[in-house]
C-alpha cells in the first residue's frame, strides 16, 4: 500500500508558476522531475522543520541545500537580519560587519588570509578563476568528473548535481572554446591526474576537497596530497570549492579536515547563513592582485550586503569553539546508523552504500561503495527516486536526486532522526530491488 501526499495547493501553485518561471521554479532542482513528481511549494520551516503550502510538514534533511546549518528561523540569526535590516539594506559602501565577517573568515580557514565576498558560489568560482589565470598567466583548468562549481560557462562540462539529474551532460549555450580550456578528469583516478598534469600547462587545479555534488564521495588515501604535490611540481594554482564543505566539515572546512592546504578557497552556503553571499579567498600576495588593490577586476552592486553579512557572523557565532561540530558529527552519526539499520531491517542492506561526514551524508542505491562520479551514475536512480517518494509521503524530506547530499544540521534532534529512520524502513520494504 503506497501513502499518498495532500498537495492541492502545491499544484495550484505549480500551475501558475509554469506560466511564468521556465519549469515553473528558479533553480532545476527544485522541479523534482528527478524523483518523477511535481515541486512542492514551501510555505516555512522552523528548526528541521518544513511546513508546504498544504500544511503537511517534514523533517528537512536539504535545509536549502546547505546554507542552514542551524536550521530555518534560528532565533539569534532572525534577530541579527531584523536589527540588520533596520539599519538599511544595502549601502554601496563599505560596512564594518564586512570587515568582521573577513576576519571570522580568515581565522577559521587555513588557506585564507584575504578574502573577497561576492553574492553567489558560481561568482566567487569564476572569480577565483579569473584570478588564477592571472596570476599564472595560462588559461586551462583541470576539474573533477561529478563536481559541480556553480554554472559558470567553463565549469559545466560533466558537471554533477543538477546538472546529472537533468542528464545534461554539458550546456547548449557554452561556447567550443570556452568548454576546451576545461580538462576533466575522474575523481580519485591517481594515474589521470598525473598524466593530465603533465600534458596540460594548467592555471588551475580546481576540486571539491570531499565532493557532494555526486552524492558524498571521499578523497581517496593520497589524493588530495597528490592535487597539492602535482600543483607545486606544475605552476598550476590548488583551488578548493568549499561551498559545500566550509564551516561544515569541521571549523576551517574540508582543508583543515584533511590537512591540506589550496592556494585559493571558494566558499558559499554557511557563509550567508541562508542569505545571497559567498566568497573566494586565499594567499595575500594572490589575493592582492584583485580590483582596486590590483588589476584584475571583479564587482557586485549586492557584493557584503550587510543583511547577508549579519546572517553569515550570527551563523558562524552559533558555530564557535569544538561543541557545534561534536554535536552535528553525533546527529550525522545517529542518522547514518539508523538509515543502515533501516537498510537491514527491510533487507536491502547489500543494495545501499551509505557515505557520512560530519554534516553530510547520501544513501547509495548501489551494490559496492562508490567513490567516483561513475560509480554515482551507475546507482540504480529509480529506486533512489521511489525511496524518495516514500518518504515524503511519510514527512521526510529528502534531496530530490541521488547526486544530492543530505544536510544535517545543528536544529535535527533524536526524535527527529527517529522519526526519519521509521519512514526510512517502510520506504525501504516498499521498493523492488
Ligand atoms: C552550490 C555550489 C556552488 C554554487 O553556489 P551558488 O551559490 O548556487 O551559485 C558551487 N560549488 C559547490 C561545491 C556548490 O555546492
Amino acid at each position: 500500500m503506497t501513502i499518498s501526499l495532500r498537495d492541492t495547493r502545491s499544484a495550484e501553485l505549480y500551475a501558475r508558476a509554469l506560466t511564468y518561471l521556465p519549469g515553473g521554479v528558479n533553480s532545476p532542482v527544485r522541479a523534482m522531475r528527478a524523483i518523477g513528481r511535481d515541486p512542492l511549494f514551501v510555505q516555512r520551516g522552523d528548526g528541521a522543520e518544513l511546513f508546504d503550502a498544504d500544511s503537511n510538514s517534514y523533517v528537512d534533511w536539504v535545509c536549502s541545500w546547505g546554507p542552514l546549518i542551524c536550521g530555518h528561523a534560528h532565533p539569534q540569526i532572525v534577530a541579527a537580519i531584523t536589527a540588520a535590516v533596520a539599519r538599511g539594506t544595502s549601502f554601496g559602501a563599505p560596512t564594518a560587519g564586512e570587515v568582521d565577517l573577513a576576519e571570522e573568515v580568515s581565522r577559521r580557514v587555513p588557506g585564507v588570509q584575504v578574502l573577497r565576498m561576492t553574492s553567489s558560489g558560481t561568482e566567487a568560482a569564476m572569480s577565483a578563476i579569473r584570478l588564477a589565470r592571472a596570476a599564472t598567466g595560462r588559461t586551462k583548468i583541470l576539474k573533477f568528473a561529478g563536481a559541480y562549481h556553480g554554472h559558470v560557462d567553463g565549469l559545466l562540462a560533466d558537471a554533477g548535481s543538477g546538472l546529472a539529474t537533468q542528464g545534461i551532460p554539458a550546456s547548449p549555450g557554452v561556447p567550443q572554446e570556452v568548454a576546451a580550456a576545461t580538462i576533466v578528469v575522474p575523481w580519485n583516478d591517481h594515474d589521470a591526474l598525473r598524466a593530465a598534469t603533465e600534458k596540460h600547462e594548467l592555471a588551475a587545479i580546481l576540486a571539491e576537497p570531499l565532493p557532494a555534488n555526486m552524492g558524498v564521495v571521499a578523497p581517496a588515501e593520497g589524493f588530495l596530497e597528490l592535487l597539492r604535490s602535482r600543483a607545486d611540481e606544475t605552476g598550476a594554482l590548488l583551488v578548493f570549492d568549499e561551498v559545500i564543505s566550509g564551516f561544515r566539515v569541521a571549523r576551517g572546512g574540508a582543508q583543515e579536515l584533511f590537512e591540506i592546504t589550496p592556494d585559493l578557497t571558494m566558499m558559499g552556503k554557511v557563509i550567508g547563513g541562508g542569505l545571497p553571499a559567498a566568497a573566494y579567498g586565499g594567499r595575500r600576495d594572490l589575493m592582492e592582485r584583485i580590483a582596486p588593490a590590483g588589476d584584475v577586476y571583479q564587482a557586485g552592486t549586492l557584493s557584503g550586503n550587510p543583511l547577508a553579512v549579519a546572517a553569515g557572523l550570527a551563523t558562524l557565532a552559533l558555530l564557535e569553539g569544538e561543541q557545534p561540530y561534536a554535536n552535528l558529527a553525533a546527529t550525522t552519526t545517529a542518522l547514518a546508523e539508523g538509515l543502515t539499520d533501516a537498510a537491514r531491517s527491510a533487507g536491502v542492506q547489500d543494495h545501499v552504500q551509505i557515505t557520512a561526514r560530519t554534516g553530510l551524508l547520501t544513501v547509495f542505491f548501489s551494490p559496492t561503495p562508490v567513490t567516483d562520479y561513475a560509480g554515482a551514475r551507475a546507482c540504480d536512480h529509480n529506486a533512489y527516486a521511489a525511496w524518495c517518494r516514500g518518504l515524503l509521503a511519510r514527512g521526510i524530506y529528502t534531496p530530490a536526486s541521488q547526486y544530492e547530499a543530505w544536510f544535517p544540521s545543528l536544529a535535527h534532534t533524536p526524535e527527529q532522526i527517529e522519526r526519519t529512520t521509521a519512514a526510512a524502513a517502510a520506504a525501504f520494504a516498499e521498493i523492488e530491488l
